[in-house]
């Protein structure tokens, strides 16, 4: 197979900004891109840089991104993305700084996970038990699920949250975060939960499944941040705006089986809310207001039904 690709090109000693080159090479047709940018390496440009060590998609130091979307090189066949694209356009990850050519600088990802105090903290006044502390059977499937991220940063990376705030902690370290809270042999739950569900937590997830989807272990980051989310609502932690938010949707829809767009600014950021006065102006003269008194939909006596038994369920 004959392949064409477009690598970004960076060399901080000898480029002001970064380039693309394009190569062409002969390869199997089982190759991945990861085999393809070795042997780029090797036949074609000795100079192009990127990190790899496992090829087996356990180790995560191939990510990169792959016809725009971060991805492991070493578990993404050539074939594939020719088929479908044409050519392999291939970039590092976004967002962090670029070392050289596909290397990135992973520490601003590494100190958003430690934010999230990923070891086990077990209760301190807890006596020690006489054999090896085991995860309850129910929670070991989640504990499971958030342990298999490699951390390999695509998700972080392709976050559209992290995109806009940079404080955000991110889908990865929620995710590492959840594996704690999940585990009955940890201590500081509680902890766990108001520190998640704090500012640049949880509730700046804008729930677009995009680290879901880019996800090369099944990891389901969203999933975590959801369980998160119900336990922090459990526990009534909603002084976060993004929790009022939440709040006033379900008081909204629990009270006229609509959502009324036009009091879910004012429940979420109380008198902050007077600091979009200009904005409300604007939408008020375009005719995007709705009106804030709102007819129940006529069954809304069933849709409370609905709340009824979620809420005994719980
Ligand atoms: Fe990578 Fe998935 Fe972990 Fe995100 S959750 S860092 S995409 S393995």
């Amino acid at each position: 197979m004959l392949a064409t690709f477009k690598i970004q090109k960076f060399n901080p000693e000898t480029d002001g900004k970064a380039h693309y080159r394009d190569y062409e090479i002969e390869l199997p047709e089982r190759a991945t891109v990861l085999e393809a940018i070795i042997a780029i390496k090797e036949q074609l440009d000795g100079t192009l840089s990127f990190r790899c060590a496992c090829r087996s998609a356990i180790c995560g130091s191939c990510a990169m991104r792959i016809n725009s979307c971060a991805r492991l090189a070493c578990k993404t066949k050539v074939a594939d993305e020719v088929a479908r694209f044409g050519t392999v356009l291939i970039e590092p990850l976004q967002k962090l700084k670029v070392i050289k050519d596909l290397i990135v600088d992973m520490d601003p990802f590494w100190r958003m996970v430690e934010k999230v105090r990923p070891w086990l903290m077990p209760d301190p006044h807890e006596t020690p038990p006489e054999r090896e502390r085991l995860v309850a059977q129910g929670t070991d499937r989640d504990v499971m699920r958030d342990s298999l991220c490699i951390f390999c940063a695509c998700c972080h990376t392709d976050c559209n949250v992290t995109e806009i705030e940079p404080g955000f902690v991110g889908p990865a370290a929620l995710a590492r975060g959840h594996r704690y809270v999940a585990d009955t042999r940890d201590g500081a739950t509680e902890q766990r939960i108001r520190l998640l569900s704090d500012s640049h937590g949880i509730w700046e997830c804008a729930r677009c499944f995009v680290c879901t989807q880019v996800c090369p272990k099944g990891v389901d980051p969203r999933e975590s941040i959801r369980q998160i989310g119900h336990l922090a609502f459990e526990r009534g932690l909603v002084s976060d705006d993004g929790a009022r938010h939440a709040q006033a949707f379900l008081d909204s829809v629990k009270a006229s089986g609509r959502l009324n767009e036009a009091t879910l600014p004012l429940k979420t950021r109380g008198l902050g809310v007077l600091g979009m006065t200009p904005l409300a102006i604007r939408m008020f003269l375009k005719g995007k207001v709705p009106f804030p008194l709102q007819k129940p939909v006529p069954d809304v006596e069933e849709i409370r039904k609905i709340f009824e038994l979620t809420e005994k369920k719980r």
